[in-house]
This record gives structure tokens, C-alpha cells and sequence, in this order.
């Protein structure tokens, strides 16, 4: 069993989806969490419950919103306040599809805003910190699209491959921070395929639609097209696989993309 006792987690957008899941599984390993979302509703309140009942000992809701261009520096103010994250994981994301031609360049910048550039501020923001500690997992969630593309999707893969490129470069500039008993300061990404959580909801109603309203025909379509495994994840699955990365046992995995997509990158 991991122990995260003593160390604190912030998880962007930690209020659903995999965010809370991943949230769940450092809370029940002991750490306290540092609650994140858009803003304070009841939606935020009953992740925080939820949080509290996994176990963290303490939780406190920081909210922010990543497309304010000072969202993302405030909150890790706020954090670095109540004792600094020593485990980050920017989970926050957002998703829109177009043909390239058609996306409005607002979707570009907000999409660029919440999935890479606040990853650059909170990132920014926390590794000297855990290098002065000697321990720091940074855990960013970026996507198979950020190890392969797919059409209508030009900001989201943008900004998944910036992702895992900056998690790169963060993971060779901090390798030789801390020492083996102290568990290092590591970065990687996680590649989630089709996970089960509202982002994918527009992309499986749209299919649902072509198959008279049928959700599941549409989730089949699109698994067939890509996940060999023909299964969804379910975000526990993100959780489990990120609580394994705080361990001390991975304090040599750094600077690796790693995909949870049935087989998607494999092909
Ligand atoms: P979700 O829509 O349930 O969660 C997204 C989270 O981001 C929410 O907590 C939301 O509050 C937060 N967020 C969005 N815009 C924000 C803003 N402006 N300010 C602050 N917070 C904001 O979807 P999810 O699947 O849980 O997504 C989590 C991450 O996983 C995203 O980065 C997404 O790109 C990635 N991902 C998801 C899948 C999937 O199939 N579900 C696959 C690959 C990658």
C-alpha cells in the first residue's frame, strides 16, 4: 500500500470525471487534497465530501478558473499558502471538434488556455518546491491524442502533444533533484483512450443520434474505430495507475507518456 501521509495533493479539476478519481485514490493512501474547480457549487461541495470519506485527512476546495489568464498563478498562490503541493496533477481539460478550417480561434485559445497553459504556470509554480524537498510527482493527464491525432480535433491534439513535450523537458530538468530514500521529483503524463466521463458525452451522443438514439450502439461505434479492446475505461482505472506513480517504487519513471487506451496506440 502507498502512504501518502504528510504530503499534500492539488488535482486540477478534481471536482468529477477523473479528476475526483484520481483524487479518490491519493485521498484513500492518506494524503491531503487540494480541491480544484471553475467555482464553488454543489457539484465542488460533494467532491470534497466524497474526498473526506476516502479517506484524506484534510481537504479544502481551491476555486479557479484556468481560462482566466491569472486563474492558474492564484491558485498555486493560494496552494503554496496552505503548504504547497507535493503531488500536482493537472487534470483539467476541455474538448471541442471541428474540422481545422471551421474551429473558431476562440476554441483554439481557450482550449490552449485550460489544457497546456496552465500546466505551464502550476508546473512552473511547484517543481522548485519538490526539488527543494527532494520529493514531487507531477502527474499530468493529457490523452492518445497527445501521442497520436485524429480529425476535428486540431487545439485538443495541440495541446496534448505540448503536454507531453513540456512534461519532457520538466521531467530531464528535475531527474537528478532528491535521492532515492526521499523519492525523487518525477514527471510523466497519463494517456487515457476512451475514458467514461462528461467530456466524451457530446462525441457519444452525436453517434447515438446516427443509431436512432441508441448511447450504446454510438459508445460501440466508437470503440470499434479505435480501442481494440472494445472497453472503456472507467476513471478508478486513471486513479489507481496515478496513486502506483507516487509511490517510491517509481521514483525512476520519468519522462514517459504512458497510454491506458486498449491498444489505441498500439496499431
Ligand atoms: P470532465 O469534463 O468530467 O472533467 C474536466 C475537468 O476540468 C472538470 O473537473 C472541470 O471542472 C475542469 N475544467 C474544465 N474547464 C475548466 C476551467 N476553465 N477552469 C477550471 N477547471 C476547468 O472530463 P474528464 O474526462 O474527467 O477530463 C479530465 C482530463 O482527462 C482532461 O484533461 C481530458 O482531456 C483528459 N482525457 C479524458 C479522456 C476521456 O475519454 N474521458 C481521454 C483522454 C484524456
Amino acid at each position: 500500500m502507498t502512504d501518502l501521509s504528510g504530503k499534500t495533493a492539488l488535482v486540477t479539476g478534481s471536482v468529477q470525471g477523473i479528476g475526483l478519481a484520481v483524487a479518490e485514490a491519493l485521498a484513500g493512501a492518506g494524503a491531503r487534497i487540494a480541491v480544484h474547480g471553475p467555482h464553488v457549487d454543489d457539484v465542488a461541495h460533494a467532491a470534497c465530501e466524497r474526498l473526506r470519506d476516502a479517506g484524506a485527512p484534510e481537504v479544502r476546495l481551491f476555486p479557479a478558473d484556468l481560462l482566466d489568464p491569472e486563474g492558474a498563478g492564484m491558485l498555486m498562490r493560494e496552494v503554496a499558502d496552505w503548504g504547497g503541493a507535493d503531488i500536482l496533477v493537472n487534470n483539467a481539460g476541455i474538448q471541442r471538434t471541428a474540422p481545422l478550417a471551421q474551429m473558431p480561434r476562440e476554441t483554439w485559445d481557450a482550449i490552449i488556455a485550460v489544457n497546456l497553459t496552465a500546466c505551464f504556470v502550476t508546473m512552473q509554480a511547484a517543481l522548485p518546491t519538490m526539488a527543494e524537498r527532494g520529493f514531487g510527482r507531477v502527474i499530468n493527464i493529457a490523452s492518445v491524442h497527445g501521442l497520436v491525432a485524429s480529425k476535428d480535433k486540431a487545439p485538443y491534439v495541440a495541446s496534448k502533444f505540448g503536454l507531453v513535450g513540456m512534461s519532457r523537458v520538466a521531467a530531464l530538468e528535475y531527474a537528478a533533484a532528491g535521492t532515492k530514500a526521499q523519492g525523487g521529483v518525477t514527471v510523466n503524463c497519463l494517456c487515457p483512450g476512451w475514458t467514461e466521463t462528461a467530456i466524451i458525452e457530446p462525441q457519444i451522443q452525436a453517434r447515438a443520434e446516427t443509431h436512432g438514439g441508441d448511447r450504446d450502439a454510438g459508445i460501440a461505434e466508437l470503440l470499434a474505430e479505435k480501442q481494440p479492446t472494445q472497453r472503456t475505461s472507467d476513471p478508478s482505472e486513471i486513479g489507481a495507475l496515478a496513486l502506483w506513480l507516487c509511490a517510491p517504487v517509481a521514483h525512476n519513471i520519468t519522462g514517459t507518456a504512458i497510454p491506458v487506451d486498449g491498444g489505441w496506440t498500439a496499431q
